[in-house]
């Protein structure tokens, strides 16, 4: 059977072309790029042609990428530095949407006695500027808003939010994670002071990240050891996987417009052939500012992990909203702060498309779902 693979904000194929220009630093290409020997040495230059290919992408100077193992240090990295550096200040400002990487480090720092304002969101996911601007206060050490949900794909103003911060001298922070490659943006544009982002999310391989950090932002290194990465990331350079990740920002930049035309087709495509042929569906998010490929459908009466194992059966792999904890299905902390509707909120599944999805594949899974959506109905206990 084949895969049809509707699960890209969780990770995505790594692009033949990364592994491409991976293999040979593996093969020939082992050295230590911190050597003195010419053997070694000549990797440092692979290392910095994959620094400049992600400043490229994101718009800023290679001399600001730092390279880290994955997302979730990038985010843990920019909390630590702000808090260091600032250690007078002793206020978070983030969302209640945030990825667990951003939540549960400042949750972490909240027992360690920092204040932590949480900023909510309307029935659409979105946040609210004023609630934002109240929150800005001169003991904030940093303010830390995502710049796409992975979960709906709701879009955050960014660029006016990082520059609400800048006029008042806060340090700020945005993990980009699900937004690198999928929305285009220009760093040297922008007052983000700090941002996140992760290979595996944009073609690359699973355990790479990089940490932007703007020229003049003091900073506080997370891993300590070595003088690797200007004495803010120690530890030897990750040389293969920094590679891949320079050539799949260059993709990223070739495919951005296929990305916010075809993608967003095929992502739209799916959505309303699903909900013009289901009854009682509801689309969560903000559909006018979301990622181009992803789409968060909820099923009235059903449970999410059930629809999850019916698209397996036809190689459809899609993700739910829902977390299960202790054998209670829990909404997810998304849905949960965006007030779905309980009877809605337990099946929410979410689609994420990706450059290499197929409109064959769409049309298939718009064929399988919506008796599969009957079936589950028809067992379900809950008939109202
Ligand atoms: C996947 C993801 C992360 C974590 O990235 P890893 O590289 O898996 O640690 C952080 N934030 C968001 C929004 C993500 O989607």
């Amino acid at each position: 059977m084949k895969t049809i693979y509707f699960d890209n904000n969780a990770t995505t194929m790594v692009a033949p072309e990364v592994t491409e220009a991976m293999m040979p630093m593996f093969t020939t290409h082992w050295g230590n790029p911190g050597s003195m020997h010419s053997f070694g040495g000549q990797v440092a230059k692979y290392v910095q042609t994959g620094r400049e290919q992600v400043a490229e992408m994101l718009g800023c100077k290679p001399s600001e990428v730092i390279f880290t193992s994955c997302g979730t240090e990038s985010d843990n990295t920019a909390i630590w530095s702000a808090l260091q550096t600032q250690p007078d200040k002793k206020h978070i400002i983030t969302t209640a949407v945030e990825h667990p990487a951003i939540l549960q480090t400042v949750a972490f720092w909240e027992t360690r006695g920092y204040r932590v304002t949480r900023l909510g969101v309307d029935g659409k996911g979105r946040l609210d500027m004023d609630e934002y601007a109240d929150a800005l206060t001169p003991d904030t050490a940093i303010a830390s808003i995502m710049f796409a949900n992975n979960e709906v794909g709701n879009i955050y103003p960014i660029a006016k939010m990082s520059e609400m911060a800048r006029e008042r001298g806060i340090l700020f922070h945005t993990d980009a994670v699900q937004a690198a490659g999928k929305v285009q943006f220009d760093l040297s544009k922008m007052c983000v002071d700090m941002l996140s982002i992760s290979g595996h999310k944009l073609h690359a391989p699973k355990g790479i990240g990089v940490l932007y950090v703007r020229k003049g932002v003091r900073f506080r290194p997370f891993v300590r050891g070595g003088h690797q990465e200007g004495g803010r990331r120690a530890g030897t350079e990750n040389a293969p996987y920094i590679v891949g990740l320079g050539v799949a920002c260059e993709l990223a930049r070739k495919h951005f417009n296929d990305e916010v035309t075809r993608v967003a087709a095929l992502r739209d495509r799916l959505e309303k052939g699903i909900t013009s042929a289901v009854p009682d569906t509801l689309v969560n998010g903000d559909t006018e500012h979301r990622l181009p490929g992803t789409t968060n459908i909820a099923f009235r009466n059903i449970e999410g992990e059930a629809v999850l194992l019916m698209l397996n059966e036809f190689g459809i792999c899609a993700s739910s909203g829902s977390a299960c904890t202790s054998g209670s299905l829990e909404p997810s902390h998304v849905l949960h702060a965006m007030d779905v509707p309980f009877k809605y909120a337990h099946s929410s599944t979410r689609f994420s498309l990706c450059r290499y999805n197929t409109q064959e594949e769409v049309d298939f899974a718009i064929e399988k779902i919506p008796p599969l959506i009957k079936t589950l109905r028809d067992l379900s206990p809950f008939k109202d």
